[in-house]
């Protein structure tokens, strides 16, 4: 597809997802997320995190009542795969849900824990998840894109989940219409790849058909903001960080009044409409376990 950064981007038949070759090992990674990532890459992330707590909080609501209304989850107990600063735990935490992180780089899990929430610093392996436990909900928001081998770390996920349990994978949807628009009609270069950081690249396709394949059934899929609708209307963020903050203020600003408004069912439903057109920035996918093939840890 692409070569970006010595890194060539596939399309590959046999995992059945976009990826860069050659695949960077886990010793690799382990360097990059437990001591750079958040100090080099995202030096800004907690600190905006932080100031865009009460939109994040609308997004963390509305997954907590997916969660809460999908029936027959027998508790609250949820798992946050790579949980970042730790604010969806916290906010999960402050609603009656039994929360535990597990986030290997350090300066995030310091971070959760001045929150006061439970982290596990650490990689999800074979090794670690023996002793997590089992769970009704597995959260992993912008996880899949940065490791090597994602069929690997859904069979793992699997195993965690009670038999009626439930996953949330969030993933940048990449190679969408909007991204491919602004490649052929405005001489925009695929800016959205980031090798090593970002190893695979997928869409709402290859997502449920790799989530399909670990034995899960996609039972809501969602989409975020198509924040690339802001190139398409000439606003170009790319590499303009002031402005990319502005446009990110405007997306803020449009959801936050529709929740004000009482209308967060018609925006859900329009970004259900989105996904089903292959749009937005990110996927959003909910699946459960096929039951029967479900396997004890
Ligand atoms: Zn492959």
């Amino acid at each position: 597809m692409d070569s970006v950064n010595g890194f060539d981007i596939i399309e590959c038949a046999s995992c059945g997802f976009k990826h860069i070759v050659p695949i960077p090992s886990f010793e690799e990674l382990q360097e990059i997320y437990r001591e750079e990532y958040y100090s080099q890459e995202k030096p800004l992330y907690l600190e905006r995190h932080r100031e865009d707590l009460d939109w994040w909080n609308v997004t963390y609501s509305e997954r907590y009542d997916t969660f809460e209304e999908s029936a027959g989850l027998d508790q609250r107990r949820l798992l946050d795969v790579g949980s970042g600063p730790g604010f969806f735990l916290l906010h999960g935490q402050q609603r009656g849900w039994q929360t535990l992180g597990i986030e290997p780089s350090k300066q995030a899990a310091a971070h959760s824990r001045k929150l006061g929430v439970e982290v596990v610093e650490n990689f999800l392996t074979e090794q670690t998840a023996q002793d997590l436990g089992r769970f009704d909900v597995v959260h992993m928001s912008e996880v899949l894109e940065h490791i090597s081998h994602p069929k690997e770390m859904l069979q793992l996920v699997k195993r965690l989940l009670t038999p009626k349990g439930l996953l949330c994978v969030v993933v940048p949807n990449d190679y969408n219409p909007f991204q491919y628009a602004l490649q052929s009609e405005c001489g925009y270069e695929p800016w959205w790849l980031a090798p090593p950081h970002h190893i695979n690249y997928f869409n709402f396709d290859s997502l449920s058909r790799l989530l399909s394949s670990c034995g899960f059934e996609v039972i809501l899929q969602e989409a975020t903001f198509p924040i690339d609708i802001f190139l398409l209307m000439g606003e170009n963020y790319v590499g303009n960080d002031a402005l990319g903050r502005q446009c990110h203020g405007k997306r803020k600003e449009f959801e936050l009044n529709l929740e004000q408004a009482g209308l967060r069912e018609i925006k859900r439903g329009f970004y259900r409409a989105l996904a089903s057109q292959g749009l937005g920035r990110e996927v959003v996918l909910f699946a459960r376990p096929v039951s029967g093939r479900h396997e004890i840890l």
